[in-house]
């Protein structure tokens, strides 16, 4: 294996710094992801030598701008092997292009119409539709989960039928790390007629997704999830869809042609890009990702997985240890709880130490409520964390049992 973590780790700065008097352990991974050098740099070099508005200047750093923010699109384009540029819209992350298709979907949904979200979704998949159906009173239907945290695939079947117009399902639960089987999901709901939104918010640092091989109708992600900047996202629609759907946000860049009698409409994507974007996070989502693929995602998964089960076994050992979501087919997420303690507390003491973890319902109060609890500590790994990282947790969190027990 030519995986050198610590060669790896040289490449975030964040990850030499000290919190409380020890080095930081970062395992808020599903949270966000650090950032490599080559990302902050892509930043620094935007602000420093070319920051210019797009799209509209004749002048030259504004065409290297635009450039590099179109250059950026077609590396996303690239990476999710999607068929055209024009199915690309960058957006501020999953929460906006969740948004955004939820209001497309207004005009075109009626009372008679059914949506499926599944019971482990993260509250961004859940509210937009709610949103949306006390306009429409298109009805929500909950794909029930099972003790293991898997969705209940035979509940799923129950529930399509020729009502069904979308059905909507995480890659990844940010909450259990729960992979989700979406291409058969996606080949059944459009069985029915369905169109179906995968939000890959979770997935995108760990899987590689093949959107034509998916043949999915919507795919959204965040680059902060995937060692990119915050506030940039994309969202994938085909372009069948994203046609029928209206814009979302009138401005600038965003027309073809404005009289105060009518407006007409830019052709996609800039028909849903309106205002100025996010130039240098888009930038910086281009570079995240080749940073991700030379890596390679075969590799990150090979040792991820194996901070996963490394994690597990020696966590599986600690009294009252009760890991919640153990799923076949899981990320490097493990959501926990220790006895009565309260996740909290647990957090809280952790970071004392210098460990970084989530604790609380992690944006899926339907996932705690599922398992009757108000919520979990999460520790979530990537690819820059160790082996000895883990020893430290464990030691650590025994400790903290020792003073809360
Ligand atoms: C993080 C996450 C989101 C929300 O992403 P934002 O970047 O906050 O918009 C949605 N779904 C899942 C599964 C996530 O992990």
């Amino acid at each position: 294996m030519a995986f050198d973590v610590n060669k790896i780790r040289e490449d975030f700065p964040i990850l030499k710094r000290k919190v409380n008097g020890y080095p930081l352990v970062y395992f808020d991974n599903a949270a966000t992801s650090q950032k490599p050098s080559k990302v902050i740099d892509s930043i620094v070099d935007y602000y420093s030598n070319y920051n210019s508005n797009i799209h509209r200047g004749v002048h030259s750093i504004s065409q290297e701008a635009t450039d590099a923010y179109e250059d950026a699109r077609k590396k996303i384009q690239e990476h999710f092997n999607v068929k055209d540029s024009n199915e690309i819209i960058l957006t501020s992350g999953t929460t906006h292009s969740i948004n955004l298709v939820a209001n497309g979907f207004t005009n075109l949904l009626s009372k008679d119409d059914e949506i499926l979200i599944s019971e482990l979704e993260h509250h961004s998949n859940i509210v937009p539709w709610q949103m949306m159906c006390e306009k429409n009173g298109a009805k929500i239907k909950v794909i029930p989960l099972t003790s293991k945290g898997e969705l209940n695939y035979d509940s799923f079947l129950n529930l399509l039928s020729k009502k069904t117009k979308l059905v909507f399902v995480n890659h990844v639960s940010n909450a259990l790390g729960t992979i989700n089987p979406i291409k058969s999901i996606i080949s059944k709901a459009h069985e029915f007629g369905a169109a179906v939104l995968i939000d890959g918010a979770q997935a995108s640092s760990h899987i590689k997704a093949d959107l034509q091989e998916l043949n999915v109708d919507f795919y959204t992600t965040s680059a902060h999830k995937l060692c990119g900047p915050t506030g940039i996202g994309m969202l994938f629609g085909k372009k069948e869809w994203l046609n029928k759907m209206p814009p979302y946000q009138g401005g600038g860049e965003m027309i073809s042609e404005v009289t105060f009698e009518k407006t007409t409409y830019a052709g996609l994507p800039h028909k849903f890009e309106a205002g100025t974007p996010n130039i240098v996070g888009a930038i910086g989502f281009g570079m995240a990702l080749d940073y991700l693929n030379n890596l390679g995602f075969d590799s990150i998964e090979f040792y991820e997985t194996e901070l996963l089960n490394y994690a597990t076994n020696k966590l599986k050992e600690i009294p009252g240890f009760k890991m919640y979501g153990e799923a076949k087919h899981k990320t490097s997420v493990i959501s926990f709880n220790i006895g009565e303690l309260h996740s909290y507390d647990i957090g809280t003491i952790l970071d004392k130490f210098g460990i970084a973890v989530r604790t609380g319902q992690h944006c899926a109060q339907p996932v705690m409520d599922y398992f009757g609890i108000s919520g979990t500590v999460r520790a979530s790994f990537s690819f820059y964390n160790t082996k000895e990282e883990i020893d430290y947790f464990c030691k650590s969190l025994e400790r903290a049992v020792a003073m809360l027990s």
